[in-house]
């Protein structure tokens, strides 16, 4: 009989759970009552009914390792990409080997966690020894011959002591003893059209921000610093300059896409002070703006002010006399992409 668990590692897991096509009666309860974030709506409750063809889903796992600075990115997003692509190369080793599979649609996490495989915690994640919750979960469905070499049900196991720091760094969507406001995750918030102008001053990253993870004491502390190429490819300039296929390769096709990425490094360049950013800002409005009206007007008002007020401290230590009035400053700031201020030199955070 072919072994998945070995195609699984090929593909580029680490390691994977074999479950029976079982329903999660509780978990669509909790769904069609609002509780999930709405990415949870297509996700099949009841597997068995989505997929009457299967005997088996395969929830495989890639671990991550997080950054030890997670102002630009968390890693989760680009290992989020690399496991869709080790299940796309798991789906065709399944296909080569003669099993039909599909990509599945379920609730990996409650899956997992109610198969006694892990365990959930207050902030909203799923802990795996020896990887606690830095792991991206993938699944595939699949028609096994029989016998189906399940993996064994565990004991439940209770990981998460409530210690509330998760709470603490949060934005307000944990609220602790497992319960959740997905409506206050940053991840909500910054899915916005637009993004709402409150969360626009305290976005802490692109995309989302791993806070609650980082900062839980039963995860391993095993952060490494944020790669060259990484940090090269997210950064919020590079984007504005329309870096959108190298984006697209690293955190996957939809994340990249300009309604997410484009909008939020708007953001993101506003709020890291990059005045370098204000002429592809400005080029944008003429092109794009009624799309982002809201975070451009946002971003290059506090960039301008930001401009003049170097220039204005610049002139100060000159001894020139006379106020700068923010046209002649934006002019002055359109005529060159990389933006400094003469000697003293805007810190343009590279
Ligand atoms: S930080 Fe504390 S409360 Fe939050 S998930 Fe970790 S152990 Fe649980
Ligand atoms: S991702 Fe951020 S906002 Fe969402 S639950 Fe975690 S700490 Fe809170």
């Amino acid at each position: 009989m072919t072994d998945v668990f070995a195609l699984a590692k090929e593909a580029g897991f680490r390691e994977s759970f074999l479950l029976p096509v079982n329903p999660y009666t509780d978990w669509t309860r909790h769904r069609n009552d609002g509780v999930f974030h709405p990415n949870a709506n297509p996700l099949a409750g009841d597997p068995q009914e989505a997929y009457p063809w299967a005997n088996a889903v395969l929830i495989c796992v890639l671990p991550y390792t997080p950054y030890t600075d997670e102002t630009l990115v968390a890693s989760y997003y680009p290992a989020s990409n690399q496991g869709y692509h080790a299940m796309k190369r798991l789906l065709s080793l399944l296909k080569e080997a003669g099993i039909h599979a599909e990509r599945a649609e379920t609730p990996y996490r409650e899956q997992l966690a109610s198969y006694g495989i892990g365990s959930r915690m207050d902030n909203q994640l799923l802990y795996l020894e020896p990887y606690g919750t830095y792991l991206n979960l993938q699944g595939a469905v699949l028609a096994l011959p029989e016998p189906v070499p399940y993996t064994p049900r565990r004991e439940p196991q209770e990981v998460c002591d409530h210690c509330g720091l998760c709470k603490t760094v949060c934005f307000g969507a944990i609220l602790g003893d497992y319960a959740f406001d997905w409506t206050r995750c940053v991840h909500t918030y910054l899915e916005g059209d637009p993004i709402p102008e409150d969360a626009m001053a305290w976005m802490p990253s692109l995309l989302g921000c791993m806070r609650c993870q980082a900062v839980c004491p039963k995860n391993p502390k095993n952060a490494v610093p944020i790669p060259e190429h990484v940090r090269e490819t997210l950064d919020p300039v590079a984007i504005l300059k329309g870096n959108r296929r190298e984006a697209g390769d690293l955190i996957g096709k939809n994340l990249a896409g300009p309604n997410r990425l484009l909008r939020q490094a708007i953001v993101l360049a506003a709020n890291r002070g990059r005045t370098d950013a204000l002429p592809y800002l400005l080029k944008l409005r003429e092109t794009d703006g009624e799309r982002f009206s809201g975070e451009l007007d946002y971003a290059i008002s506090l960039l301008q002010n930001e401009s003049n007020a170097a220039i204005m401290n610049c002139r100060t230590k000159r001894g020139d006399s006379g106020a700068l009035n923010s046209q002649s400053a934006t002019a002055r700031l359109n005529s060159r992409p990389e933006v400094n201020c003469c000697e003293v030199g805007l810190n343009t955070e590279r």
